[in-house]
């Protein structure tokens, strides 16, 4: 939404602010949200501004009303409210995981948000089910840092991460939720047994492969379009004391490429793979190496990178304090596979959690110099494998080059077979893509509009040089983007919706449908595969 719109809704938040409060006698709330004052949990007008922000720090859109749910049956009542309201009313319902959605994905404009940190059931540890194997059993609106401490008291942890733990169950499991461990195990979306999801109808289902198994698949990578994860079975597995954690140098983009590939496809290998670019815009140039340790440190210290564009692979490899000796052979060994330059391998070792939740140290250095709360315009590409190197001639040897934007590129590759492709994720069409990420920090407003339009230059070369890559965290706003992205899976998608969410009130955030809202004195008509389609 545009910023003017913004305001104009902020100033009548405002303007009503006196008259509008969370009491449940008061007469200015407006009708169609009075019956959700008796809820368990609360519903808050003050807490609208707030609601409107996400990490992305672009997009505001003003909701009517914040749901802090006490309970799923909070979230039924409320999305069951809206849904009976029918199309005359244009209410929407969008979950807020941890809102670190990048372009207002977890927003709605004058609707209700749901703050689905609120909604608590913490985690519980099931051991020896589903087939004998261990599952978390989390709420949707959980963290996955506390999913990962309380599996820890269990010697247990999730298979699968993203980067950043800080981030929530349901809004990860939304959109695929990858990382280093990926290539082994796939997406977070590969590793669930079951969810508990409220529909756009206000049902409540559990689904699974075997139980209403097309919510199951459509949910899992589905931007939250088909119903709202309230909880979610994870699959565990025994957790590592230790990680040894390793960094390499390459200035070929070819020798990287291959060794991330050869890594990735090798039966034993390390346990984590991933890699990044480094430039002098990537603010990486001095302090990727920083708490490592160099192998040869008098070589290390005479390593300069000579103002190139270096390539960094990053691996891990899991033990327990008593395996330390095999794994430093197994180290040994894969290290002895890989061509990087000699004198950058860098290594230290850190706890599991520490190394999970590594992002985070992060965060606190950047907020204590008010670094974290600005604008984030990222940008996010599953680049097929054949064209990765076209990509990067021209992305890091050209576009990067000559824009000023900074931030860190994440490049690694991730392999198809680990992907179920019936879930609603979209990946590209070859067995091994590249995640390639940009994300760029936009301190001020000159940045934002440079980084907006590095953007812009990268996705109209791989339009213009037919590189069939797919955005991941996807952003688009009209139907027709939203065909392409889907290609051929566009109508099971739409189908789907039209099951679940037949008049298009969840996740209105993510653009992709829109709810049809008919004035009072047209007849209201709820077909299955209603009116949602709209561009
Ligand atoms: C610092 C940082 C690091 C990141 N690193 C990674 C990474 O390594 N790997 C990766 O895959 N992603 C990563 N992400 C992206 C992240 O996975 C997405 O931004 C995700 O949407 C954020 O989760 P959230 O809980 O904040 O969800 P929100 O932003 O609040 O919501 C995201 C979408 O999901 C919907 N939603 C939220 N909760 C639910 C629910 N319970 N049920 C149904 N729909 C729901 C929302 O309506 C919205 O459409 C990162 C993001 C940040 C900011």
């Amino acid at each position: 939404m545009a910023m003017h719109s913004y305001f104009l809704h902020l100033f009548l938040i405002v303007a009503l602010g006196s008259v509008v409060t969370t009491h449940v006698s008061n007469p200015v709330v407006p009708s169609p949200l009075r019956p959700l004052l008796h809820l368990q949990g609360n519903l808050s007008f003050d807490d609208a501004p707030l609601a409107a922000k996400d990490f992305g720090n672009i997009y505001q859109l003003l909701p009517a009303a914040v749901l802090y749910p006490a309970s799923v049956s909070d979230v039924v009542s409320t999305v069951q409210h809206v849904f009976q309201l029918g199309p005359r009313s244009k209410l929407t319902v969008a979950a807020r995981g941890h809102g670190h959605s990048l372009q207002g994905q977890a927003q709605t404009d004058g609707g209700i948000v749901v703050r689905m940190e609120a909604l608590g059931g913490g985690t519980r540890v099931v051991h020896q089910q589903h087939g004998g194997q261990p599952y978390a059993d989390a709420s949707g609106g959980e963290l996955w840092i506390n999913v990962l401490v309380e599996c820890l008291k269990h010697g247990l942890a999730p298979k699968s991460w993203t980067d950043y733990l800080h981030l929530t169950v349901g809004g990860t499991l939304s959109n695929a939720g990858i990382s280093g461990q990926a290539f082994r195990h796939g997406p977070q979306i590969s590793n669930v047994y079951q969810l508990e999801i409220v529909t756009g109808k206000g049902e409540v289902m559990n689904c699974s492969e075997e139980e209403n198994s097309e919510l199951f698949h459509a949910a899992r990578g589905g931007l939250g379009q088909f119903g709202i994860i309230t909880r979610a079975q994870i699959a565990l597995e025994p957790a590592p004391e230790m990680v040894r954690w390793i960094r390499v140098l390459y200035s070929d983009f070819t020798s990287f490429t291959e060794d991330q590939e050869m890594l990735i496809s090798a039966k034993e290998t390390f346990d984590y793979i991933e890699g990044f670019v480094i430039t002098n815009r990537t603010g990486l140039i001095n302090n990727w190496r920083s708490s490592f340790n160099p192998r040869d440190p008098v070589r290390a210290s005479q390593f300069d990178s000579d103002g190139k564009i270096l390539f960094c692979l990053e691996m891990t490899k899991n033990f327990n304090q008593h395996e330390a000796e095999s794994m430093d052979q197994q180290v040994e060994q894969h290290l002895s596979k890989l061509r990087y330059l000699p004198s950058t391998l860098f290594q230290s070792e850190v706890s599991y959690l520490e190394f999970l939740d590594r992002v985070h140290a992060s965060e606190v250095k950047l907020r204590s110099k008010g670094l974290w709360d600005v604008p984030h315009p990222w940008l996010n590409l599953f680049i097929p494998r054949a064209r990765i190197k076209d990509f990067a001639r021209e992305v890091f040897g050209k576009i990067l080059r000559d824009s000023s934007s900074r931030g860190p590129i994440l490049l690694y590759p991730l392999n198809r077979s680990k992907w179920d492709n019936r879930t609603s994720a979209v990946i590209p069409d070859e067995e091994i893509f590249y995640l390639v990420a940009l994300l760029s920090s936009a301190p001020s407003h000159g940045s934002l509009e440079e980084a907006l339009k590095q953007n812009r230059k990268i996705l109209d070369f791989c339009n213009k040089e037919g590189i069939k890559m797919k955005q991941y965290l996807p952003y688009y706003t009209t139907q027709e983007e939203w065909r392409g992205h889907y290609g051929d899976r566009w109508e099971m998608f739409a189908h789907r919706k039209g099951i679940y969410d037949p008049l298009s009130i969840l996740a209105p955030g993510q653009r992709i449908f829109h709810k049809a809202v008919q004035s009072s004195s047209s007849s209201i008509v709820i077909h299955p595969e209603a009116n949602h389609v709209q561009g």
